[in-house]
């Protein structure tokens, strides 16, 4: 496929699947529907079988077919992040915005970029061919990714046109999935931020060193940050992963951010920490939760935050969750049931694992058996799945007993006596930690022990 300009206005794109007999051709969005243009087999135009599909004839074992889509028209349509939207001479749209492809689920599809000079495609997939031969040909052949169609309506974001991007590598956590290190690219739209590229970078590449540090290094081999600038305002918004087929994420970034604001922020880590997570359907409270819950914890434990600060929020916050966690609620979709109710959940865990192991063990072992097992966020499993791989990595059943109690039946819960098991004391707007409470050493396992900045990194080497 290919772009016809370098500020992406238009995308053609020249499909060959194998296939033994026609291939019915589905768009995964109303979008590539509307802005798919001149679908045509052999320079013919194919006729649709109904409002939705197409079919095309396979010939000598080959579908082939050719369409263009109108990317400047998508995102002056759409203009949201899960849909299409333009950054100057940058459109970033998921994959099944401008991707038609087979119905069939197993297909699997390689894709190959074209584009003119100082124009480009990136996604987050993966190479084709893990150990490319050396391209022979002249000017050499863009490197194939590959998808299954299956992940296609889940498929990350992509940047199409003329962008900066920059790759850096962390050690990869023993439990994710493939092989080497991890390789993040940050993808930055065309106009610049007021912040310089290498100030943006370096905050990424210390965001990461947080997520690695919790998971023992980056829960992905491979992903794509894209840093969408916000006309006209400063400081961070919020962000969104998508994984299906490779990790992605997007962080909504004022064009006027200031350095301190990078660092005060969550919301980068928060998305990071989703990378190792699969992609729950009937567990938005466990994957939300976890990443809340996670995200401070993380920074307690770099010391980008102090303990207090932390245990603060967390006395704050918590109540929120309370209502949905002790009234059989947790499947509801509201801010205070997915994002409280479910960091409840995860404390409530940790503390639990912890207990049961005599401290050896924490919710970090629940979450990277996950991960062994193949949950990242490349992939979509049940809760049960997710569940079944934390019993086994801790033991003693501690987390699925919760979820007995809290998720599949209203339990009550005496939240006050566990701030004071675990010797957190509200003072004010900040708490005291109490180190003779009877759980206060796995307090100090959680989030290490008291100090550290109020926010922040330490101080730049
Ligand atoms: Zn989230």
């Amino acid at each position: 496929m290919s772009l016809s300009d370098p500020a992406a206005r238009m995308l053609t794109v020249d499909a060959d699947c194998r296939a033994t007999g026609p291939v019915e051709l589905r768009p995964r969005t109303p979008l590539l529907r509307r802005h798919l243009a001149a679908l045509e087999v052999g320079g013919r135009p194919v006729e649709a079988l109904d409002l939705f599909d197409w079919r095309v004839p396979a010939v000598d074992g080959h579908a082939r077919f050719a369409y263009r889509f109108d990317l400047d028209a998508a995102a002056a349509d759409d203009g949201s992040m899960d849909g299409a939207r333009r950054f100057g001479r940058t459109v970033v749209a998921p994959l099944r915005t401008w991707l038609l492809a087979p119905a069939a689920d197993g297909a699997e599809l390689r894709l190959r970029f074209e584009a003119p000079r100082g124009g480009a495609v990136l996604t987050g997939l993966s190479p084709a061919d893990p150990r490319p031969v050396r391209a022979v040909a002249n000017p050499p052949a863009p490197p194939a990714v590959r998808l299954r169609a299956n992940d296609l309506a889940y498929g990350g974001y992509a940047l199409l046109g003329t962008f900066r991007s920059y790759d850096f590598t962390l050690p990869a956590s023993p439990q994710a999935p493939g092989e080497g290190p991890a390789r993040i690219t940050l993808g930055l739209p065309d106009p610049p931020f007021a912040l310089s590229d290498e100030e943006l970078l370096r905050w990424v590449i210390r965001s990461a060193e947080v997520v690695a540090g919790y998971w023992d290094g980056m829960p992905t081999r491979r992903s794509l940050f894209v840093l969408a600038p916000e006309p006209m305002s400063g400081g961070v918004m919020f962000g969104r992963v998508r994984g299906g087929g490779g990790t992605t994420g997007f962080i909504s970034l004022g064009e006027f951010t200031e350095r301190e604001q990078l660092y005060r922020s969550w919301e980068l880590i928060h998305e990071m920490m989703h990378l190792g997570n699969p992609f729950l359907r009937d567990g938005f409270w466990f994957m939300e939760g976890f990443a809340t819950y996670a995200e401070p914890v993380a920074r307690a434990r770099a010391g980008w935050r102090s303990a207090e600060d932390v245990w603060a929020e967390f006395l704050r916050g918590m109540p929120r969750g309370l209502a949905a966690m002790t009234g059989g609620r947790m499947g509801g979709r509201g801010i205070d049931t997915v994002y409280w109710g479910g960091a409840l959940f995860m404390l409530l865990a940790d503390v639990a694992i912890r207990v049961q192991s005599s401290n050896r063990l924490g919710l970090e072992d629940c979450m990277r058996a996950v991960l062994s097992s193949g949950g990242d966020a490349a992939h979509r499993w049940r809760l049960d799945q997710a569940l079944a791989a934390c019993d086994r990595a801790t033991g003693g059943g501690a987390v699925s007993r919760l979820v007995q109690r809290h998720i599949h039946s209203a339990h009550p819960l005496d939240l006050e006596a566990l701030w004071r098991d675990l010797g957190v004391i509200g003072d004010g707007d900040g708490v005291t930690l109490v180190d003779d409470a009877p759980l206060a050493a796995i307090r100090r396992a959680i989030t290490g022990t008291a100090g550290g900045p109020k926010v922040g990194p330490p101080r730049e080497g």
